[in-house]
């Protein structure tokens, strides 16, 4: 019998980040090394870091490199100082590399009972990253009144609809609900309606639908089933990925890609968690669900199937839980979790 050709060893520029970031990483590489997984890391720094240093921007000039050079980087939460006038690290990155598209996969996985197990969850939730209010356009006009300015095109609304619906094809579904708040910013919110009505007609096999977004996060709610796909913009997409990874089970399971034309940069949905970061109890199931949406990525199925069944295996069985997913009282660290699941690889 021939041989099955391994996949070449690629390198990933890992940012560990802040907060939690450097103890989901850890946990992460561990799981994958011992999956196999044929990655070499290129570490680099952004973030908390980086802003005590200095660098407005909170990426180094070499984390960008790095990134550049590689084309694929997992990255941990980056802290934001809120309100202060400091620019977003994760902004930055989404934006040097024109990262448009955060994929945000919703599902029920195996043995983590929440008020809606049972109801078939499975949807992901495509937000355009780059424009609207988060383009970081905001400023004072006196001492006491701001301005952020909601920057949204044609053409940014026209890649991220085709994206979503090129997912949808790709994924073999067949609904994709765009959702905008085009009753109240007819001009901004409104423009990605128009485009997704006007591209809708060049995909007759995906049925499409639009819903204002505060109705959406109703739904989300009501029957989160009704829905396979999403795509929204900004700071919609935002909000309602975290309200749709609390329907599943919480922050610490949600893994997200933010995907360009040449580019592509993995994370948990979550942030740096400063209340538990350093304690060893962070769940690292989100930022090892988002490297197996990097191996898919990169062509390393066999190691993605590994880990991710490893993963379904540790939920199930409900051993060596972290305590956001474990039955009261009963929540294990970091490293137990890692443990087991490593133990689990192979089965499934
Ligand atoms: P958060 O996601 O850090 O925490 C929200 C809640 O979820 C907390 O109760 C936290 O303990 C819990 N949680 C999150 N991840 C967990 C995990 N892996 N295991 C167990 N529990 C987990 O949100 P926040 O507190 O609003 O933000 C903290 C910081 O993170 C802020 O500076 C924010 O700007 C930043 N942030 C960064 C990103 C990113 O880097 N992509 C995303 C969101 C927030």
């Amino acid at each position: 019998m021939d041989a099955v050709p391994q996949t070449p060893r690629i390198t990933v520029t890992a940012i560990p980040g802040d907060g939690i970031g450097p103890e989901v990483m850890r946990a992460t590489q561990r799981i994958l090394a011992a999956a196999g997984a044929r990655i070499d890391w290129e570490e680099a720094e952004a973030g908390a870091a980086a802003f005590r240093k200095g660098i407005a921007t909170g990426c180094p000039q070499e984390t960008l490199d790095s990134i550049e050079r590689t084309g694929v980087a997992l990255k941990g939460p980056l802290e934001t100082a809120l309100g202060y006038g400091e620019k977003s690290a994760n902004v930055t990155l989404r934006k040097f590399f024109e990262l448009y598209g955060n994929i945000r996969p919703v599902r029920e996985l195996p043995g983590i009972r929440t008020p809606f197990s049972g109801r078939g969850i499975d949807l992901v939730i495509v937000r355009e990253n780059v424009e609207d209010l988060y383009a970081g356009i905001e400023y004072l006009q006196t001492p006491s009144v701001a301005q952020c300015l909601k920057l949204m095109s044609e053409p940014g609304c026209e890649r991220i609809l085709r994206l979503a619906y090129a997912l949808a094809r790709a994924e073999g579904r067949t609904r994709l609900a765009c959702s905008t708040k085009a009753n109240i910013m007819k001009t901004t919110e409104g423009l990605m309606k128009r485009v997704f009505e006007r591209i809708a007609p060049e995909y007759p096999d995906i049925a499409p639908s639009h819903l204002i977004i505060d109705n959406c996060a109703h739904q989300l709610v009501i029957a989160p089933e009704q829905f396979e796909l999403i795509v929204t913009s900004n700071m919609n997409g935002d909000i309602i990925s975290d309200l749709a990874a609390g329907l599943v089970g919480g922050l610490g399971i949600a893994p997200s890609s933010n995907v360009g034309d040449r580019v592509a940069m993995f994370e948990a949905v979550h942030g740096s968690a400063p209340q538990i970061a350093g304690k060893g109890l962070a769940n690292p199931t989100a930022l090892l669900l988002s490297a197996v949406m990097l191996l898919r990525h990169v062509g390393d199925f066999a190691a993605a199937e590994r880990v991710e069944q490893a993963v379904f295996v540790t939920l199930q069985e409900g051993r060596n839980l972290t305590g956001d997913i474990a039955p009261k009282g009963e929540g294990a660290g970091t490293d137990a979790f890692t443990d087991q699941v490593i133990a689990n690889l192979g089965r499934g």
